[in-house]
């Protein structure tokens, strides 16, 4: 079932779209029949969940922490992960430097926005983000940049949880202006950022045609969630 569930998502992306398996409460085996159907891009919203599968299984797979980071667990994904795509603040950016550098690695990572109407999600909204990439991005001539050892790649937003197609579709728009704007701003001449995390089970196809480049798909590739499991 996963690898046909996967042979039919990836027939109808694009191919700059990259495809993030969600594998989160998932167990090891069904994660090894994806690696087997040619999936190497992983995603996980638990860090303790996460470290606990990244030794059982083979080392070339990309993971990507998808969740709510604290600044406090950094220090475990820091040796491997491949891209953190929630950074919501200026905090938790230094933090992530902070490890890397401990490990002689760049992370990459792309900034949350908050793009849905609802309040329980987390994010930036655009001044925020302005305010940290301000103080990130500024070197000064004759000066090493700020945070040499993150390297900021993109954009990452959940649209609101409804029905309403046409309220997603305009929040996954707002996002992709919000990295058109940053773009111009401040990485003109960056072609790393070039990412727009956005697009799940239920939204990836208006996604994509809002211009997502990597979308975050779990229950259509490995099925339902047990109910008792958030979120
Ligand atoms: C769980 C999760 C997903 C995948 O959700 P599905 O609806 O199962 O595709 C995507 N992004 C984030 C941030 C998640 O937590």
């Amino acid at each position: 079932m996963i690898s046909e569930n996967l042979t039919n998502i990836q027939a109808n992306i694009p191919e700059n779209v990259k495809l993030i398996a969600v594998s989160k409460t998932k167990p090891i085996e069904d994660l090894q029949e994806a690696y087997e159907t040619g999936q190497r891009d992983f995603g996980e919203n638990k860090v303790q969940e996460l470290i606990e599968k990244y030794p059982q299984l083979p080392n070339d797979i990309r993971w990507h922490f998808i969740g709510h980071l604290q600044t406090n667990k950094v220090k475990f994904l820091a040796p491997f992960v491949h891209l953190i795509h929630g950074v919501d603040s200026l905090k938790l950016l230094q933090e992530i430097d902070k490890e890397a550098k401990k490990n002689n690695r760049v992370v990459d990572c792309l900034l949350e926005f908050f793009i849905a109407e609802e309040t329980t999600k987390f994010g930036l909204d655009l001044q925020e983000a302005e305010e940290i990439l301000s103080s990130v991005t500024a070197g000064r001539a004759g000066h090493a940049p700020p945070l040499p050892n993150v390297r900021i790649c993109g954009v990452m937003g959940m649209a609101t949880f409804t029905n309403d197609t046409e309220q997603i579709r305009r929040e996954f728009r707002n996002l992709h202006q919000i990295f058109q704007r940053l773009k111009e701003r401040y990485f003109a001449n960056e072609p790393h950022f070039c990412e727009i995390s956005m697009g799940m089970s239920d939204d990836f196809l208006i996604a994509i045609e809002e211009g997502t480049t990597m979308i975050r798909v779990g229950s259509t590739i490995f099925g339902r969630r047990g109910v008792l499991q958030t979120p």
